[in-house]
């Protein structure tokens, strides 16, 4: 951290934010500088805790620069670069060399719906089923998922296909009930920073997908992780789902933030995924975005898969037949190869 003093700063005024800096026995050193106008102190260490000082409203500050970002446990420096590998299954593991394919409705219908588009995604070459029973809709007057029902249709499906399952959980007093089918528990990008919930996440013992808000930095987004890792789950997967930005004129929903998974690789040991459904809102769209985010090094991807769209209660424009997502595997297949991994 650097505090930059305003020209013409006393040295009183430098002393007294050296004792405040003091009082917080900081692992950290301090450094004044002195040049012809200008006096600077930097404090080189471990600094988070003093980001909360308004050294700006003290006498003779100008301005503060922080140098050590604000999360910790996330960064790849702080495992000495060893990345997170999540455990789904002893067979079943999300960041390794394997990209892992998640696929299914946006909302748990009916049995019929959910089982006939699980085989699909299935015999297509998914890993994961997804389908929320909780879901979080922007409007009350949406179809708010079948709540307890659709969990029950979750445990049916996955007992006859043998398919691991994402679902959403969207309160704190449901994780239990949530985790008794879930084998990820999904926390919707509505939810990024509901904190409370993030803390109660970080003390079960599932892996975690944690979707970007769509209106988070990065910086938002790794800090709500970190409220996961801090509480004692390390399992945590981020998906990059698309953010709003100014970009409207074609009817895309979002932006895919694609920078973002390859800044999100080169800084952080957790596994990262791509949401190309939700991050465009067009099913046209939904393939290329799929092989670029792969090519962009994404861990897997989480998609939207419908075995009729078009009776579909939320969704539908964004979700894949099945035919489409064989498709999307086959191209998958071959991108993966081109950039050393495997499907
Ligand atoms: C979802 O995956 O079903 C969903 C609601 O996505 P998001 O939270 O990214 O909008
Ligand atoms: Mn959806």
């Amino acid at each position: 951290m650097i505090v930059i003093m305003r020209a013409g700063a006393t040295k009183g005024e430098e002393d007294n934010i050296i004792k405040r800096i003091r009082e917080y026995n900081l692992d950290a050193d301090i450094y004044p500088s002195h040049g012809k106008e200008r006096r600077v102190i930097g404090i080189i260490g471990n600094t988070r805790s003093l980001r909360d000082v308004p050294f700006e409203i003290m006498p003779g500050v100008e301005t503060v620069k922080t140098v050590t970002p604000p999360y910790e446990k996330v960064l790849l420096s702080f495992t000495k670069g060893k990345r997170t590998i999540v455990p789904i299954r002893d067979d079943l593991k999300v960041g390794g060399k394997k990209i892992i394919l998640m696929a299914g409705p946006c909302a748990v219908e009916t049995k019929n719906q959910l089982l006939k588009t699980a085989k699909s995604v299935k015999e297509a070459g998914a890993h994961i089923l997804r389908g929320g029973a909780f879901k979080p809709r922007t409007s009350p007057y949406s179809f708010q998922g079948l709540g307890k029902e659709g969990l029950e249709i979750i445990s049916e499906v996955k007992e006859e296909t043998g398919l691991p399952v994402v679902t959403e959980v969207k309160s704190d007093n449901m994780i239990d009930l949530v985790s008794q089918c879930a084998d990820i528990l999904q926390i919707g990008a509505r939810n990024m920073q509901n904190f409370d919930l993030l803390e109660a996440v970080g003390k079960c013992n599932k892996p975690i997908l944690l979707k970007r808000g769509m209106q988070n930095t990065i910086e938002e987004w790794l800090l709500s992780a970190e409220y996961i890792l801090q509480k004692g789950n390390w399992n945590v997967i981020l998906c990059e789902r698309g953010i709003r930005t100014f970009e409207n004129s074609v009817g895309i929903r979002n932006t895919l933030d694609l920078s973002a998974v390859a800044f999100l690789k080169q800084i952080t040991h957790l596994p990262v995924i791509v949401d190309p459904s939700h991050a465009t809102g067009k099913r046209n769209l939904v393939m290329p975005m799929s092989r670029a985010a792969i090519a962009a090094g994404a861990d897997g991807l989480l998609v939207e898969v419908h075995w009729n769209p078009e009776e579909a209660r939320s969704d539908g424009a964004q979700s894949l037949l099945p035919e489409d997502f064989n498709q999307l595997v086959r191209e998958i297949r071959e991108i993966a190869k081109a950039v050393g991994r495997e499907v």
